[in-house]
């Protein structure tokens, strides 16, 4: 097998999943020195990288329990309450140990990551977040999110939340120090994988528990991967905490790193699966435009063909030929108004002005004659 290649040296966004039990102590309490070591760890790597930094952090329904004095087992209506109060507590927490960077709380379910408008939502939030210098901290909304309303781990929302956000890479802190080739929990001689080239390819036993505390085990902890490599995102599971993010800055691997699988971006991936429910034809200028990786303005469209609504996919076409695909910020009886206009007279003609563009080029993926997509 061929030498992976190096660790990557700069990024653009990580994101850092930490679990339950790297946050509390044995009664389920959030231990302070644990969130400081982690903020700092995360803070490192990101300045390490040049990247920006996203948290997804459990924890809530642990430190509520614990707060409340609840034993387990509880009813879905007490684990709704445990959450609510634990995730006030986490949040004073992150705020804290990430003085003075500010921190932003993101409660996320399943339909924001899975529905279109929902899905631009979210992502718009957590770009303007990161623009003004915040570390966004996501969880699940687990005090209003039902079984089946549920991503149910943080594992696999860390991975949604790094396709979310286009991120590079995504680490998930665990308290075992990565993946083995069998359950070390049971099995003394078990070896530590460095590097998986390809999970579909793995056929190690890798066991299913997790701790006491959180939801996730390792299964979950492949599946984020899993997700998250097919997307082009590499993935690092990790052990030691705070200091496990520091030594990954040093280009130290306390786990198991994932390489991904394809060079995509992420998000360019998600909008050029989304099923298409209008077109845009455009003229020359914008075309052009679009061809160098700027967004679609309406003086540059020319017809509008629906129904779309905001947050839809949309083809756009020019000279009868698809060159782009995106997420429209204007439905379609808006875009029939401001077409051919300037963005200086879109809040004159609609009575106000939410976007400058009529697809953000962060939304747009350009397709060549052949329909494939560019590399990022
Ligand atoms: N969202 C849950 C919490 O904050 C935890 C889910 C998980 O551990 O994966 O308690």
């Amino acid at each position: 097998m061929s030498a992976p290649p190096p660790l990557p040296t700069r990024a653009r966004r990580v994101v850092v999943k930490v679990g339950t039990s790297s946050l509390t102590d044995d009664a389920g309490r959030i231990h302070p020195p644990a969130v400081w070591a982690i903020a700092r760890g995360a803070q490192v790597l990101g300045a390490r990288l040049g990247a920006q930094v996203v948290l997804v952090s459990s924890g809530a329904g642990a430190a509520g329990r614990a707060r409340l004095g609840l034993t387990l087992p509880l009813t879905l209506p007490e684990k709704q309450a445990a959450a609510a109060v634990g995730q006030a507590l986490l949040m004073l927490d992150w705020e804290r140990a990430l003085a003075p960077t500010p921190v932003a709380q993101l409660l996320l379910s399943a339909g924001d990551v899975q529905d279109r408008e929902r899905y631009v939502n979210a992502k718009n939030a957590l770009e303007a977040l990161l623009r003004l210098g915040v570390v966004p901290v996501v969880n699940e909304n687990d005090s209003v999110a039902t079984a089946e309303l549920k991503l149910g781990d943080n594992d696999t929302l860390s991975a949604w939340v790094a396709y979310l956000v286009d991120a590079d890479l995504l680490v998930v802190l665990t308290d075992v120090d990565g993946l083995h080739d069998r359950d070390p929990r049971h099995h003394p001689g078990a070896r530590r994988l460095e590097v998986v080239n390809d999970l579909d390819a793995l056929a190690a036993d890798v066991g299913d528990g997790g701790s006491g505390r959180g939801t996730g085990g390792m299964v979950t902890k492949l599946r984020a991967a899993r997700i998250a490599t097919r997307a082009g995102i590499e993935t690092y599971v990790i052990g030691g905490g705070g200091a496990g993010l520091e030594a990954l800055a040093r280009g130290e691997v306390r786990g198991t790193r994932f390489l991904a699988k394809r060079a995509t971006s992420a998000r360019k991936a998600w909008i050029a699966e989304q099923p298409v429910r209008g077109r845009l034809d455009v003229d020359e200028g914008a075309r052009r435009a679009l061809a160098q990786g700027r967004s679609l303005l309406p003086s540059g469209v020319v017809a509008a063909t629906g129904p779309f609504a905001f947050g839809d996919a949309v083809d756009v076409v020019h000279a009868g030929t698809v060159v782009a695909r995106g997420l429209v910020n204007y439905a379609r009886d808006a875009v029939d108004r401001i077409r051919g206009k300037h963005t200086s007279s879109i809040a004159d003609v609609l009575g106000g002005k939410d976007f400058d563009e009529v697809v953000h080029r962060d939304n747009l993926v350009w397709l060549d004659p052949s329909g494939s997509m560019p590399p990022r």
